[in-house]
Parts: C-alpha cells; sequence; structure tokens
C-alpha cells in the first residue's frame, strides 16, 4: 500500500491538508511523502476558542456517556491497527511490531479510560464540625493543549485525549512538525468515532499543523486550561514558564538518561536482552531507552560479550522488512548530535565500538547507524546528556551505594532499572534512598511501560504523569465541598465571631 492509499484507508482527506509549508518526509529513505498547509497563530486561537465552546457542552454529558465515545474510538483504533502502525513506521521510521505495538497503546488506554468514565470519584472526609459533612468532587477542566515529540506520534496523543474526554474536557493537538500525518489520521479516526456516537459538540478535538509557533499559542492562551508538553527538556524550559506566567497548569514529559544496573546476581542472559531492547530498540529513540549501563565490575566482562554478540545480531535496514530491528534516525541532525555526542566521549576518555553510518550507498538520503556501545571511566559530561540515539554509556561499580549514586547523579529523571536477584538491592533500588525516577523496574528494562501506571519522571523531565493510576487527576479540577445540615452554623477551628 502506498502513502496515499494508506492515508485514504485511514479516512484522511489529504487534499485538504495539502498546501506548500510543511514538507514530510519519510526517514526510511528521505523521500518526500506529503506536503502540507500550516496553520497560522490566528487559526490556532480560533480553534481553541471552539473547543472552549464545544467543553462548554461537553462537560453537561454524563461522564459514562462520555466514554460511549472513547469506546467508539477504540474500536476504530482496533479495525485500523494495522494500517495506522504501518503509517507510524513509515512516518517515524520504527519497525512494524513497534508501530503496531504503540496503536495497541492506544487501544489499552481507551479501554482503560472507558472504565474509568464511571469511577471518577472523591473522597468524604470527616468534618470537624457537627452536622457537617466534607466531600471533594471532581469536575471538568477547559481544554486540553497536546504538544508531541515525533518519537510516539500517535500513542501521547491518545493518552492525554481518551482521559482528557472522559474527564468532560476538549483537546487541541500540535503534533510533532515530523510526523504530522500520523496526526492526521488518529483526527480521521476520531472524527469516524464521532459520527457513530452522534451529538457532540464541534470542535471537540482538533489538530493544528505547524511548528512552535502553534505550540506558543497553545501555551500563552488563557482557554488552554491544561497544556500536556511531551518532548525535550529545551522545549519544556520554554513552554513551562509560559504557561505558569499565566497560572495555567502544564504536564511536562521531557528528556531521560535512563540507567540499567546489572548486579553480581543479575541473570545476565535476561539482563542482555532487557538492555538490547532498551538500548538499540526504536533505534535508540525512546524517552525510556537504555542510555546508561552500570554494571558491577565483577560480572562487566561477561554482560559485555553477551552484549557485543547481540548488537553484532541485530539487523540495521528498512524498518517495514519483518527481520529489521534498528530502523533509522530520524534525521540528519540527529545523526549529527550522535556523531558529536561520540567525539566528546572519545574526548573524555570512551572506548567506542559501533556508531557508524550504515546504507549510506542504499539510501542516500536517510541516516542508518550502527547502535554504540561506549566503555566510559567515570560519569562524564557527555553521559549526563541525554542524545537522542542508539549510545550505551558502560559504566562498572564496586558497591550498590556507588551504583545508586551513579544511577541518580544526572539531571533527569525518568526511567530506571535494577537486574539482581538479591531482594536487599531490589527493594533497596525501589525504596526512598534508592533510584530517584519516576519509573524504578525491577529485572526488566526502563523502556516499554504498561498503560495502567502512572507515566512520568522527576528533575529535567519535567514532573508530570499520564496514562493511568490516578493520571486522570490532571485533566480536572477538584472541589471541596462541605454541607451543613444542623440547625447552628459552627465556625472552623472553634472561632467566634461576634454573638
Ligand atoms: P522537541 O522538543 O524537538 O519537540 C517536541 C514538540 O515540541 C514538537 O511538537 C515541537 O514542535 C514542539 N516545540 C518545540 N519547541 C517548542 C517551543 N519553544 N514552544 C512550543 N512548542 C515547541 O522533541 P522531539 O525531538 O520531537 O522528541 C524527542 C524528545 O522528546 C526527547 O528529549 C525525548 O526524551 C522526549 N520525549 C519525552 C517523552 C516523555 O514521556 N517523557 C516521550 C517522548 C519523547
Amino acid at each position: 500500500m502506498n502513502i496515499a492509499e494508506l492515508l485514504g484507508a485511514l479516512g484522511v482527506d489529504a487534499a485538504a491538508s495539502a498546501g506548500p509549508d510543511l514538507t514530510v518526509r519519510s526517514p526510511i529513505d528521505g523521500g518526500r511523502i506529503a506536503q502540507l498547509r500550516e496553520h497560522s497563530a490566528a487559526q490556532a486561537n480560533a480553534a481553541i476558542d471552539a473547543a472552549h465552546g464545544a467543553f462548554l457542552a461537553w462537560r453537561q454529558v454524563p461522564a459514562a456517556r462520555r466514554g460511549e465515545l472513547v469506546r467508539l474510538l477504540g474500536d476504530e483504533l482496533r479495525a485500523n491497527k494495522q494500517a495506522l502502525g504501518r503509517l507510524v513506521s513509515v512516518e517515524a521510521g520504527k519497525i512494524l511490531a513497534e508501530g503496531a505495538g504503540e496503536v495497541q497503546e492506544m487501544i489499552d488506554i481507551c479501554d482503560f479510560a472507558v472504565g474509568l468514565s464511571r469511577q471518577l470519584y472523591g473522597l468524604t472526609i470527616a468534618s470537624e464540625r457537627p452536622g457537617h459533612r466534607m466531600m471533594e468532587t471532581w469536575h471538568p477542566l477547559g481544554v486540553v493543549g497536546v504538544i508531541s515529540a515525533f518519537n510516539f506520534p500517535v500513542a501521547v496523543w491518545s493518552w492525554n485525549t481518551a482521559l482528557a474526554i472522559v474527564c468532560g474536557d476538549a483537546v487541541v493537538w500540535k503534533p510533532s512538525e515530523k510526523t504530522p500525518l500520523a496526526a492526521l489520521a488518529c483526527q480521521a479516526l476520531f472524527e469516524r468515532a464521532l459520527k457513530k456516537f452522534g451529538d457532540a459538540p464541534e470542535g471537540l478535538s482538533q489538530v493544528l499543523i505547524g511548528g512552535r509557533e502553534i505550540g506558543q499559542a497553545l501555551a500563552d492562551h488563557h482557554r488552554v486550561a491544561l497544556l500536556s508538553a511531551t518532548g525535550s527538556t529545551r522545549m519544556g524550559r520554554e513552554v513551562g514558564p509560559r504557561v505558569a506566567a499565566r497560572f495555567g497548569r502544564s504536564l511536562l514529559e521531557l528528556g531521560g538518561n535512563n540507567a540499567i544496573i546489572v548486579a553480581p546476581s543479575a541473570d545476565l542472559d535476561m539482563a542482555a536482552r532487557g538492555i538490547l531492547f532498551g538500548a538499540v530498540g526504536t533505534a535508540g529513540q525512546r524517552c525510556t531507552s537504555t542510555r546508561r549501563l552500570i554494571v558491577h565490575r565483577s560480572v562487566a566482562g561477561d554482560l559485555l560479550a553477551r552484549l557485543e554478540k547481540a548488537y553484532a545480531g541485530a539487523r540495521i535496514g528498512n524498518p517495514l522488512d519483518a527481520e529489521t530491528l534498528v530502523g533509522p534516525l530520524i534525521d540528519r541532525v540527529a545523526f549529527d548530535g550522535m556523531q558529536a555526542a561520540l567525539r566528546q566521549a572519545r574526548a573524555e576518555g570512551g572506548k567506542v565500538s559501533g556508531g557508524e553510518r550504515r546504507l549510506a550507498g542504499q539510501y542516500p538520503e536517510a541516516w542508518y547507524v550502527a547502535p554504540a556501545l561506549v566503555e566510559m571511566p567515570a560519569q562524564t559530561e557527555v553521559v549526563r546528556h541525554e542524545t537522542f540515539a542508539p549510545i550505551l554509556y558502560v559504566m562498572r561499580y564496586d558497591d550498590f551505594a556507588g551504583a545508586l549514586r551513579l544511577q541518580n547523579e544526572v539531571p533527569q529523571g525518568l526511567s530506571s532499572a535494577v537486574f539482581t536477584n538479591d531482594l536487599r538491592e531490589a527493594e533497596w533500588f525501589m525504596s526512598a534512598s534508592g533510584s530517584d525516577c519516576g519509573i524504578a523496574n525491577v529485572n526488566i528494562g526502563t523502556s516499554g511501560a504498561e498503560i495502567g501506571g502512572a507515566f512520568g519522571g522527576e528533575k529535567e523531565t519535567g514532573g508530570g504523569r499520564e496514562s493511568g493510576s490516578d493520571a486522570w487527576k490532571a485533566y480536572m479540577r477538584r472541589a471541596t465541598n462541605t454541607v451543613n445540615y444542623s440547625r447552628e452554623l459552627p465556625l472552623a477551628q472553634g472561632i467566634q465571631f461576634g454573638g
């Protein structure tokens, strides 16, 4: 199926979005796959105002009925899993299994949100006053702005949108300018679900095509009650203060620098498999990709030998081929960033294997690389930085406290893991004095989170949580209600005021 057929099957009206502004390329061969019109800042503001109008109506619809719309969206995603997954592969360069896996994640969050639509509950709290009852209620929040990154071009929208819609909010989405077609496809599937649903207000979910100016319009508009922004820490540094300046809410999902600690008792075979998937999967372009390996000196030689073998066997190539494990980098800028990091690593005493360009003859306009394994003498400057490419820095440790220190001594705090069969180490790793990350795993790698848990990280990762657990609370506003059913008017804290 070519790209036009794929878009057609997904219901995208390609002609309606065509225009001169944005050239969309596939990282598979660097070829142009579409030419789109961008929205202006004025159009973005109009879309936000329309979304606010939709919110005012949608918040009155019972939550369980709102859940029905998300159930229908889940049905569309099930029916189009392969096609949408393939589009993700073509536009973002992920292998087919990961493209389809990303759509499965969307289906899972829809299921979760449908259940949630009947469980948006608050607490009742014992009042200190006689004849009083105190409780909290959760109400729809408003317009949710979503800014997303190229590497999860569809799942991030669904994590936000499935929850926002059942919570009674409207959504305005600015996808990455590198993956706008996947966004148009999601919007088309949402519109199919809307048609089946019937009476939803106009403008409930909208997509804006464009670059950072559109993201800034979302950050600055007073009607965007929550801005959920996923991308680099650099982006979060610009967006976070703008939203804060108008006292808006933001949910930031930014860069990671994720480590795996491998202890002497670890199952090295399992560890090697977990590290391989984490470090070279998605060509190292996941926020949760494994970027640092902190291995006990006594098992380092054995583990590295296994990793070298596994790296040599990981097939690099066209992500649409079933045997490929490592697809291309997103673009030349990513390739240059990787090469600069490897040069810096060498200058800081690193021993680099891999990292060179591959398949340049076959794909002169695309950027395939051999994943790099880099043995470092210490956690130097380059190791503390997130390079969005398949580079794994390897450091050795002698005692577990030292390993934990290394793990935590980076600016980012997204995902982390330990491979150990020592109960004390496992519990320590997950304790208050263990990993400081939002995700701390035992005997599984750093990437590939399930939707049921709250997803996000600390420090420069931004502190946001989305997806499962009680992340829905970010998409609602909380009211505390105190009801007096007595015939007196006692004041809190026993205050006497006048007679
Ligand atoms: P990026 O920061 O370049 O772009 C992300 C999005 O932000 C894009 O839509 C872009 O147009 C927009 N943007 C950029 N600057 C902006 C500004 N000043 N104002 C408003 N919007 C702006 O990131 P990328 O290269 O697309 O993605 C890779 C990065 O995203 C990595 O750092 C990765 O770790 C991170 N990421 C984090 C998570 C997470 O959940 N923590 C998930 C995926 C990706």
